[in-house]
């Protein structure tokens, strides 16, 4: 049995973060619990280096402190 991660948006607050349920996930910006739904997946990926390369340059482009989140991006680099 294998899962997939998946990119989130919050419907509430719109903050995106990686998830591995299938159901529900939580949200780290406002702490809603809400419904995973196609509407709110924005990209799968059974890899998670690469569900978290999408959600860094979805990140990028919504943000207005990139340098913040460039430090992420480097930090798990090989
Ligand atoms: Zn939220």
């Amino acid at each position: 049995m294998r899962g997939e991660y998946k990119v989130v948006s919050c419907p509430n607050c719109g903050h995106l973060q990686i998830t591995f349920a299938e159901r529900y996930f939580v949200c780290r910006g406002c702490g809603r619990k809400n419904s995973i739904s196609s509407k709110c997946v924005l990209y799968k990926s059974e890899d998670h280096g690469d569900a978290r390369e999408v959600l860094l340059s979805l990140k990028m482009k919504g943000c207005s402190s990139p340098n913040n989140l460039f430090k992420f991006s480097r930090a798990g680099d090989t």
